[in-house]
């Protein structure tokens, strides 16, 4: 699922490419995709606005639309007020812009055609991309008070300016659990998946099912650090193209620069010795568990049968600890010398897949 920098270079690509189109008609054949409204209300509802730019909370783009040029309705949303269109992407939601005769295959979900003759394509194969259209808060952006109870992560923004150390500190202080979840709360930090977890949590050598509460003040500014850079480095390189994630400018390259992530069996960049996947909370999670140990209080508390010289992963039984995904066999047998073009072909298979999807794609 496109995380913060997925969706931050979204919103980039999109405002250089939108802002200050007219809005003229919608059109969605998939209702689900609508939080808010049925199709005929929201095409009424974002008629005849200019998109006026494009954010991001969290995992989620923010589309502001001016009031209605029509002015002339009471409606949901009345046609005075600004709005906010919500844009979750989940599993496989890609958003293009395009000219309104390019082919349309049948995954795109939802249509906004824009006066200039151009369209903004919502393409969602799985179909768990959710929009919302409501009154905005112009101070901030987002939705206005109780309008869109749960739909936006609460959590801190980590890329923010007063998204410190200290403040990083204070919010860990009355947190408990591992911090592999904790990261991926989105009441408590927004925008942080699976992705960016895992590659925070080895930049910082901490160990994924780390209790918050046994962190000092060393290890809560590696992880401040860790976090920053990470994502800063995500965002400056367009995301991480996986799976379906592309922008309306193109791929991003991330992918080329994770350390762990859907590495497992490969050395690690810092010890050599092999990345491991587990799951924790049901999510794989990826880890050296050389460079990232548990204190020993929580690993003796969490391992009973742990010995010294024992495995350091024996506080993972009962997680079920988790094979090589088809990725990570291909890659393992590429650096064991066996020349197999299977990596290289599931990711060509996949940029393949993204470029169609660019241009309509087969139906
Ligand atoms: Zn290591």
């Amino acid at each position: 699922m496109p995380e913060l920098p997925e969706v931050e270079t979204i919103a980039g690509d999109l405002r250089g490419l939108v802002t200050g189109a007219r809005i003229v008609g919608a059109s969605c054949n998939w209702p689900p995709t609508l939080r808010s409204h049925d199709a005929g209300a929201f095409a009424r509802g974002v008629a005849d606005r200019e998109i006026e730019g494009v954010g991001r909370r969290g995992k989620q783009l923010l589309i502001w639309l001016g009031p209605s040029a029509r002015s002339d309705r009471p409606g949901n949303p009345p046609d005075d007020d600004p709005v906010v269109l919500t844009v979750h992407l989940k599993m496989t939601g890609q958003l293009f812009v395009v000219p309104a005769d390019t082919p349309r295959d049948r995954h795109v979900h939802l249509v906004l055609s824009l006066a200039d003759g151009r369209e903004l394509r919502f393409r969602d194969m799985r179909k768990f991309g959710r929009i919302g259209l409501y009154r905005r808060d112009e101070a901030t952006g987002e939705p206005v008070a109780g309008e869109a109870p749960r739909v936006l992560a609460t959590g801190a923004e980590p890329l923010a300016a007063d998204f410190t150390a200290g403040r990083l500190a204070e919010m860990l202080s009355h947190r408990r659990g591992r911090l592999k979840t904790l990261l991926m709360n989105q009441d408590f930090l927004a925008g942080v998946g699976n992705i960016y977890a895992d590659e925070t949590l080895w930049r910082a050598r901490l160990h994924p099912l780390r209790d918050a509460q046994t962190l000092r003040r060393d290890g809560v500014r590696r992880l401040h650090k860790a976090l920053r850079d990470v994502l800063a480095e995500a965002v400056e390189r367009r995301g991480s193209s996986v799976d379906d994630y592309t922008a309306p400018g193109g791929d991003g390259s991330m992918q080329d620069h994770l350390r762990v992530y859907q590495r497992a069996g490969e050395p690690c960049d810092r010890c050599g010795r092999p990345i491991r996947r587990i799951a924790v909370g049901g999510r794989s999670t990826h880890f050296c568990s050389w460079c990232q140990r548990l204190p020993a209080e929580q690993r003796a508390a969490a391992a009973s049968g742990w010995t010294r010289r024992g495995p350091r992963w024996t506080e993972l039984e009962g997680e079920g600890a988790l094979g090589r995904t088809r990725d990570e066999d291909a890659r393992v047998a590429d650096r064991a010398g066996d020349r197999t073009r299977r990596l290289d072909a599931l990711q060509k298979a996949a940029a393949a897949r993204r470029a169609a999807a660019r241009v309509g794609g087969p139906a």
